[in-house]
């Protein structure tokens, strides 16, 4: 046997449980090593009944001599209330909002209860306690398992944590088999432990200072990857060359005034440092971060511009064709004093801004979509704007100085070296941009994107009213109807944005949520109805933004970019289903002009995490603060799509561990990788196994 070996080899592993195991990623004997605890008991330290003091953090072990569970009078709360006595001393115990407690906690059970101590009027009392029922059959087992630290696994039904323990006590033997990938004078460096002491510590410690020095070793190999990575990808970058790009001052200027507003301070210097970038003569990679609406599309505006007036050409790229022809519109208008051209391919529109392409009202796609590529191919299209189309093997650039990628995380890896590959020429990279409404906080970014330059936006442009939140339950929905109907009466639009479900379901609950809407609660009103698989997407969009539609149901397809400035109300059906981040994302669609915007959240669950998620969300307006709650109580895999972030791979970093991420990120900078090639390796093998994007 050794640390391969499959889990069944264990004593006690049944095909049952392996299956079982199974579901939780476990296979193998190493699998089983790096299957952390997610907490410990320190069943070490239980104090007697008559020992404990106000304010203490303590374990108690006692038996339940009374409990049940009421409605609180004032608050309608439920609250469970028990009495747990032990040889020397009886506590009184309060769990609030778990009247289940009172089923599965009964009289006679002996419990371990760990908390924190309080005084009322009454006394002493624990509130809201964890708690641990302790098996009478299990007992011998069970305190050879509880006279020390004891480690708590995630687990799945059909497993005990007394079972898993008994697994892992296994498996520790075969530590020595894993290879500790970090070599000697990096781990001296950085003062960490060695892989081996670390997992045997973390699965069983003796004191909790053992804990901590193996989290740290264990988080540290985390970010050490990523940071790896990135290192890799910016050496290569370093390596390559690109057209340097001159600051064309004077005419940047000039574009600049001709614009119907005044730049934010943070759009100025974003713009700044992507013309500071340009000028370099290996490629910008840069992230430009900014809440939806805070205007990043007129900054790459200026950056294409500037590469234009070298005589390169710029591309755009955008994930919907709904996007990519609202860009088409925006910067036609901005470029209009100009004379830059423009021109768009998707897959089912072929635009230009100017004459000189030959595109005629009668011609077909086919015909119109030729003319655009022999114009992009030519050089004479300026601006290229456009779609995934764009990536395809018929499409010919010119000379490309700049590539921007509009909301990034809807593209792949593989997608952003095509049209990197597509665009060079005669060795030369084009400058890259890519944008995202996605706000990352900036340490955050650091461990995920290391190898990109960070622009960020905070701050939006002035004037504009904050969006009006609101949590409805489900008592006040025809109060919230009633307002709907009001705000079209005055002439403005609306969006229904209908809950989460499996894509192939999406169809359905757009034509439920649109029946239930234009049938019986707002028949006088004109509604339509948008969802991904549709043809006429576009069709639908643009009468909604010439107000023909009153009312706009969709699923998340309206998610990203849309621009329609007469659009005040906001509509999410099963609230509770979304990430706070892409909540935010869906309010931002609204709030565009200076009429009062609303957003409502409509939601049947009653829970209080649900609740508690959702009224931060009602009173936060700052998509940074957002991401952040998101990333702290729903990880980052929920926060970025599950493809995106290398972090989701991670089991133990959280964005939390900033002095870890820079440790990592110091490590890894500037690092010789002639000198280490089994670390190159090592990346390999993880991107290998993540699939990161
Ligand atoms: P996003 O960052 O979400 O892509 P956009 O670039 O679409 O935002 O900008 C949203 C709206 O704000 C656009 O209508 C744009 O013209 C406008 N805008 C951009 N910058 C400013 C500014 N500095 N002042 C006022 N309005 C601005
Ligand atoms: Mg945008």
């Amino acid at each position: 046997m050794n640390s391969n070996s499959p889990l069944k080899d264990l004593n006690r592993v049944g095909q049952v449980l392996a299956n079982r195991l199974k579901a939780l990623g476990l296979e193998t004997i190493s699998d089983l090593l790096f299957y952390f605890p997610f907490r410990y008991e320190d069943y070490s330290k239980v104090v007697s009944l008559d020992g404990v003091k106000e304010g203490e953090q303590v374990t108690v072990k006692g038996k339940i001599e009374h409990i049940a569970s009421k409605r609180s009078p004032r608050k309608r709360k439920m609250i469970t209330e028990a009495i747990v006595v032990d040889a020397t001393e009886r506590i009184r115990v309060v769990w609030f909002g778990q009247p289940f407690l009172s089923k599965i906690l009964l009289v006679g059970d002996t419990v371990y209860l760990s908390g924190k101590v309080t005084r009322d009027g009454f006394g002493l009392h624990m509130v809201s306690p964890s708690y641990e029922k302790i098996l009478e059959s299990a007992d011998s087992v069970q305190t050879a398992h509880t006279a020390r630290i004891v480690p708590i696994y995630p687990l799945t039904a059909g497993i005990t944590e007394k079972q898993m323990r008994f697994l892992v006590s296994q498996a520790l033997p075969y530590v020595k088999e894993v290879e500790d990938w970090l070599p000697d004078d990096i781990q001296k460096k950085a003062g960490l432990v060695g892989l081996h002491e670390a997992l045997q510590w973390l699965h069983f410690p003796e004191n909790f200072n053992q804990v901590k020095t193996s989290e740290e070793r264990l988080k540290f190999d985390e970010f050490f990857l990523l940071q790896l990575r990135a290192e890799m990808i910016r050496q290569e970058i370093q390596r390559t060359r690109a057209v340097p790009i001159p600051f064309h001052q004077e005419l940047i200027k000039q574009f600049v005034e001709s614009l119907p507003f005044v730049l934010t301070p943070d759009q100025k210097k974003s713009a700044w440092e992507i013309l500071q970038d340009m000028q370099k003569s290996h490629p910008m990679n840069r992230l430009l971060e900014g809440d939806v609406g805070s205007g990043k599309t007129v900054v790459s505006a200026i950056g294409m511009y500037n590469v234009i007036l070298s005589g390169y050409q710029s591309i755009l790229l955008s994930p919907t064709e709904i996007l990519a022809v609202q860009h088409f519109e925006t910067l036609q208008k901005v470029f209009d004093m100009f004379g830059v051209k423009i021109a768009l391919l998707t897959r089912t529109k072929a635009l230009a801004n100017y004459e000189e392409v030959g595109i005629k009202e009668n011609q077909s796609f086919v015909q119109r979509k030729k003319k655009i590529l022999d114009s992009i191919k030519s050089g004479e299209a300026q601006i290229v704007l456009g779609t995934h189309a764009l990536l395809s093997d018929g499409v010919n650039f010119h000379k490309v100085g700049f590539v921007v990628v509009d909301e990034q995380h809807r593209f792949g890896v593989e997608q952003r070296k095509t049209i990197l590959e597509k665009s060079q020429n005669k060795g030369l990279v084009a400058h890259f941009l890519s944008m995202t409404a996605t706000p990352i906080p900036r340490t955050f970014a650091l461990a995920i994107y290391g190898d990109l330059d960070l622009s960020i936006i905070k701050t939006k442009p002035q004037g504009r009213k904050p969006i009006q939140t609101r949590v409805v339950e489900p008592h006040h929905r025809q109060k919230a109807y009633d307002f709907i109907h009001a705000q079209v009466k005055q002439g403005r639009q609306v969006f229904v944005i209908c809950p989460l479900i499996e894509q192939k379901e999406e169809k359905k609950s757009v034509l439920e949520e649109y029946e239930k809407l234009s049938k019986y609660i707002f028949p006088d009103l004109k509604i339509a109805f948008l969802h991904g698989k549709m043809a006429e997407k576009n069709e639908v969009m643009e009468k909604f933004s010439k107000q023909e539609i009153d009312i706009l149901v969709a699923t998340s397809v309206v998610e990203v970019g849309v621009d329609i400035p007469n659009a005040t109300v906001m509509i999410i059906e099963g609230a509770e289903q979304f990430g706070l981040a892409q909540l935010h994302q869906f309010r931002g669609r609204v709030g565009r002009s200076d009429h009062q915007s609303y957003c409502f959240l409509f939601t049947e669950s009653l829970s209080e995490s649900v609740k508690e998620r959702l009224n931060f969300f009602e009173k936060t307006l700052d998509g940074f603060a957002l991401s952040e709650y998101d990333l702290q109580t729903r990880g980052p895999g929920e926060v970025y799509g599950k493809t995106q972030s290398g972090l989701m791979h991670m089991r133990l970093g959280t964005m939390k561990d900033t002095e870890i991420i820079k440790k990592s990120r110091d490590m890894a900078r500037g690092i010789d990788f002639t000198q280490y090639p089994q670390l190159k390796e090592k990346v390999r093998d993880w991107e290998g196994k993540v699939h990161l994007e």
